[in-house]
C-alpha cells in the first residue's frame, strides 16, 4: 500500500509569526506533498511497494541505481519527522529524564542548543541538523539533501530542515534566524521525549 503523507499536527498559520503560513503551504502542500507522490510512483510494481517506508530507505540507501527512491522516501519521511518536531506550545527547555540526558551528554541545555545552532548553520547548501540517540548517547548530527540518521542506526530524537524551502520566504538569507526563532520558539520537546523513551524501552 502507498505511504500517507501525514496530516499536519496543527493549523497551517499555527506557528506564526515564527514560521508563516504560506511557507507552510508550499512547504508541506507543494515540497512535502511531491516527495511522497515521487517515492509511491517509483515504487509501485516493485517489491519495496509491500515494505515500511523506513525498510524501503534502508535498503536502498548505498545503492547509486536507486537514488530516485532514497531521496524521495527518505525526504518523505524526514518531513513528516519534522512537522512533528515543531508545535505552537513548543520552544523553551526539555525536562525529565530527556533534559538530565541532554546535561549528561552535552554539558548543558546551553551546549547543547549551541552545538545544534552550529549545525543548522554549518550545513552547506540543503540538509539536516538532528539531534540524536546512537548507541546510548545523544549527539548532534547534520545530513546532506536527503540524508537520514535512521540508515545510519541512529534514533532521531529531533530535527531542523534547513533546506531554503524551510524558511527563504519568512527569513530569506537569514537561517541562523530561523534556526533560533525554531529552537527557542516552536521545537516540540514532547515530541522529543516521546521518542527518547521509545528508544530506550
Ligand atoms: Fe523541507
Amino acid at each position: 500500500m502507498a505511504y500517507q503523507q501525514p496530516s499536519l499536527p496543527y493549523a497551517e498559520n499555527a506557528l506564526e509569526p515564527y514560521v508563516s503560513a504560506r511557507t507552510i503551504g508550499f512547504h508541506y502542500g507543494k515540497h512535502h506533498a511531491t516527495y511522497v507522490t515521487k517515492f509511491n510512483e517509483m515504487v509501485a510494481g516493485t517489491p519495496f511497494a509491500d515494505q515500511s517506508i523506513e525498510e524501503v530507505i534502508k535498503a536502498v540507501a548505498n545503492d547509486s541505481s536507486k537514488s530516485g527512491i532514497f531521496n524521495n522516501g527518505a525526504q518523505a519521511w524526514n518531513h513528516s519527522f519534522y512537522w512533528n518536531c515543531l508545535s505552537p506550545d513548543g520552544g523553551g527547555k526539555p525536562s525529565g529524564a530527556l533534559a538530565e540526558k541532554i546535561d549528561q551528554d552535552f554539558g548543558s541545555y546551553d551546549r547543547f542548543r549551541e552545538e545544534l545552532s552550529n549545525a543548522a548553520a554549518t550545513q552547506f547548501g540543503s540538509g539536516w541538523a538532528w539531534l540524536v540517540l546512537d548507541n546510548g548517547t545523544l549527539k548532534v548530527v547534520k545530513t546532506a539533501n536527503a540524508q537520514t540518521p535512521i540508515t545510519e542506526g541512529m534514533t532521531p530524537i529531533l530535527t531542523v530542515d534547513v533546506w531554503e524551502h524551510a524558511y527563504y520566504l519568512d527569513y530569506q538569507n537569514r537561517r541562523p534566524d530561523y534556526v533560533a526563532s525554531l529552537i527557542d520558539n516552536l521545537l516540540n520537546w514532547d515530541f522529543a521525549t516521546k521518542n527518547f523513551e521509545a528508544a530506550r524501552a
